[in-house]
Order: structure tokens, then C-alpha cells, then sequence
């Protein structure tokens, strides 16, 4: 039996194989969720001058002191640019407004009265009360988001706050995705004896959408080696990736394998993983190659392990490697496995602490132990665990599954 490789190792293998997607100037309306390939700092300061926090009065503390109301001589709203403030009189202003100059405070409204239209109040501010001051929230020259992160929400707001409307992303990912296996139907036709439902197509297809890859879905592929041979070529053509599951063991009807030596290279194959054992990357005719096992539970976390940090790494993403949390699991494993076990899991809080409990049902075919659980508990090869061990763990969040 060919030796299994050690999850780990081949997962910075992989890093070091991926090779860096060029880029492509964006939107900020269309950059959330892609991956910024540029360090971004602030051209101007955030407030661009300073502003006031209150609707009320701009005034001069010293014009405070003697008690006396104060005439009030000019109106500022937001966005006007205010003359400077004429000693011993007071401006009516409102929030965002800017300062004028001259004036050290502002007076909220709540804290003063008009007499006579004179501004009256008992109040002695502090100086630069309700004043938000220039650079408040971002200096000029700051570092604001470095490249390798993907964009949120947020980030895309803070380019907007400092007037920047474009920057620089990876370009889309184009992978081209196929199914192997005779048995599949797709959802929506009818099944007939011993057929199944093609669950892993839409699931990765989505897992793949939704890091920003263009999926370009090559179908069922037959279980025959001439059906693979002619899939594998013509989803290597114009793609910058090929995807493809089940078929990858080492059954008669399994012919992924065999192509991918004749068509390019097999460079991985058989992890010491559990679920998904077979597993192949490689290149066909130098695109980049993974043939996950046909288990949906398997391709899940294939997908997540080796296939995602893959692509984040050719993105140009900061750290494309799952991090890992540690948990007491509540649970007990009593029988020590040759290979790296993903169990699929629940955290929960208990007592302010995050424990795991175990969904019943393990088989690499159920997919409702992925669907019913929020995370992946590491074992790793040859241990046991009893209740209250401590255990790493991936949460699915941290995988990109919502
Ligand atoms: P294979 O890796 O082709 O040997 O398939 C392993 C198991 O996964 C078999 O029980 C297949 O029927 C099942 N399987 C393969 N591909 C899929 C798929 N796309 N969706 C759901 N189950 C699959
Ligand atoms: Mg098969």
C-alpha cells in the first residue's frame, strides 16, 4: 500500500504550488468579498476639518465668563464654510458642521436658551467641547488595509470615507467543476434504481461562488476512462483550475486517477485524512488539478482543508490556512486511527467555556453530520480523547461556511 502523506505537510506544499492570480482594478461598489492586492493609505485626514459632535452654538470660551448672553451672528449647517466667529457673539451651528474659526467649544442646545435672541447659558464648557477634531477617526499617510485581505462591508466604507473609489483585487478564479460517477442525477429529474442525487455539484459550487471563483460546471462525467480523459481536457481548457469529485479510489470504475497521470501529473494522492483518504492534485496540461472523493462528506472537507486554502493562496490572500481553536470535547474517543481525523462537531458555550459535543452519525456519506454541526474537531493520528480532554478545532466560519 502507497504511503499516506501527512495532512499538514501537503497542505504547505500546496501553498508553495499555488501560483499568484494577476489583478484587477475594482470598484469599491463591487469589492467586498474579493481579495486586495494593493496596501492602502489615507490620502486625506478623516474629518477632513474640524467639526462639530452637536447641533447648538459655536462660541468662545472667554466670551463666557462675564455671564453675558450672547448675540448670535452667524448660521452654519453642515456642509457650508463658515466665516470666523466674531468675538463676543455666538454661531448657531449643527452636527458635521465645521468649526469656525476662532471658536474653541461647542454649545449643545439642550444646555442654553435664547433671550431675546441672545444666547444665554449657566454652562462652562471645557475647551474643545463637542468639537470632533480633524484626523479624529484617520490621519493623512496612515496605513489603512494592507494587501492579502479579503474585503468586508466595512473595509469598503473606510476607501469611501477617505474618497478613494477603485482598487486593485485579484482577478476571479475561473474553475472548471465536474462530477464523475454513474450512479448521479441531478436534483429535480427522477431517480431510478440505484441512482443518487449529485449532492457535492451544488455544494462546492456555492463554497466556490462564494469566494469570488467563476464556476464553470462540466457536468456528469461517465465512468469510463476515454468519458474522463475527453472531461479532464476539455475542463482544463481555459480554466484556471479543474475540480472534479468521486472516481479518484482505486475501483475499476474509478478513472480519475490513471487520466490525470496520462494528461499531466499526479502530484498528491492518498492523505492521511479522515474522511477523504483519496484524494489527487496534480496539474492537467499544467492546470492546476483536484479530484476530491465522491463522499460528500469527503469533498466537504477536502474542499475545506486543501482546496480552499489553494485558492486563497493563487488570490494572493495574507493566511489562507484554517486557524484552529482548542475546546474540551464532551465527548469520549475511545479508538486511536491511523489517519487525522475531522470530526464534525457543535461548539457550544458552557460555563463561559467552548465545548464540543459529537454529531452521532460519522459515515463520510452523511452529509447532515456537516449540515447539523458548526465545526471540525482535530484528531490527530493515534490519539484517544475522553470527556474534558482538550481539542483543536476548526469552527465553520472560519471555513467560509455560513
Ligand atoms: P467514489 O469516490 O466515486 O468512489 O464515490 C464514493 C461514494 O460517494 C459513493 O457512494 C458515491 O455514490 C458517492 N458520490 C460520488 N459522487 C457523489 C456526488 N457528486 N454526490 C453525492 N454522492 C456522491
Ligand atoms: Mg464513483
Amino acid at each position: 500500500m502507497a504511503l499516506l502523506e501527512d495532512v499538514g505537510t501537503v497542505q504547505h506544499r500546496l501553498l508553495s504550488d499555488a501560483s499568484l492570480l494577476s489583478t484587477e482594478p475594482c470598484s469599491i461598489a463591487e469589492a467586498a468579498g474579493r481579495i486586495l492586492r494593493e496596501d492602502i493609505s489615507a490620502p486625506l485626514d478623516v474629518p477632513p476639518h474640524d467639526n462639530s459632535a452637536m447641533d447648538g452654538y459655536a462660541v468662545r470660551r472667554a466670551d463666557l465668563l462675564d455671564g453675558r448672553p450672547l448675540p448670535v451672528s452667524q448660521r452654519v449647517p453642515a456642509g457650508a464654510a463658515p466665516e470666523a466667529l466674531m468675538p463676543g457673539t455666538a454661531v448657531r451651528i449643527f452636527t458635521g458642521a465645521v468649526i469656525p474659526p476662532g471658536a474653541d467649544c461647542v454649545l449643545a442646545q439642550e444646555d442654553c436658551w435664547l433671550e431675546d435672541e441672545q444666547l444665554c447659558t449657566d454652562l462652562r464648557p471645557v475647551a474643545a467641547q463637542h468639537i470632533r477634531p480633524r484626523g479624529q477617526d484617520i490621519r493623512r499617510g496612515q496605513s489603512l488595509l494592507s494587501a492579502g485581505k479579503r474585503l468586508s462591508s466595512v473595509d469598503v466604507g473606510l476607501l469611501a470615507s477617505v474618497g478613494i473609489d477603485e482598487c486593485r483585487v485579484s482577478r476571479p478564479i475561473r474553475v472548471a467543476q465536474l462530477s464523475t460517477g454513474d450512479e448521479l442525477r441531478s436534483p429535480g429529474e427522477p431517480l431510478a434504481a440505484g441512482q443518487i442525487y449529485n449532492s457535492n455539484r451544488p455544494m462546492l459550487s456555492s463554497l466556490l461562488r462564494s469566494m469570488g471563483c467563476e464556476v464553470r460546471d462540466m457536468g456528469l462525467v461517465a465512468d469510463s476512462a476515454e468519458a474522463t480523459a475527453s472531461a479532464l481536457t476539455s475542463a482544463a481548457r481555459d480554466a484556471d483550475l479543474v475540480l472534479s469529485t468521486g472516481g479518484v479510489s482505486v475501483g475499476e470504475e474509478d478513472h480519475v486517477k490513471a487520466q490525470v497521470e496520462k494528461l499531466g501529473a499526479l502530484k498528491v494522492w492518498r492523505l492521511a485524512i479522515k474522511p477523504g483518504k483519496p484524494l489527487a492534485y496534480g496539474d492537467i496540461h499544467g492546470v492546476p488539478f483536484f479530484g476530491l472523493p465522491g463522499n460528500p462528506v469527503s469533498s466537504f472537507v477536502t474542499f475545506c482543508l486543501l482546496v480552499r486554502p489553494y485558492l486563497l493562496a493563487m488570490q494572493g490572500y495574507a493566511s489562507p490556512l484554517p486557524q484552529t481553536r482548542i475546546a474540551e470535547a464532551d465527548f469520549d474517543w475511545p479508538k486511536a486511527g491511523s489517519r487525522q481525523e475531522y470530526l464534525r462537531v457543535t461548539v457550544s458555550e458552557r460555563d463561559g467555556s467552548p465545548r464540543l459535543s459529537l454529531f452521532p452519525q460519522q459515515s463520510s456519506g452523511a452529509l447532515t453530520s456537516v449540515a447539523y454541526s458548526n465545526a471540525l474537531a482535530i484528531i490527530p493520528i493515534g490519539t484517544t480523547l475522553s470527556r474534558g480532554d482538550r481539542v483543536d478545532y476548526i469552527p465553520f466560519a472560519e471555513l467560509g461556511v455560513e
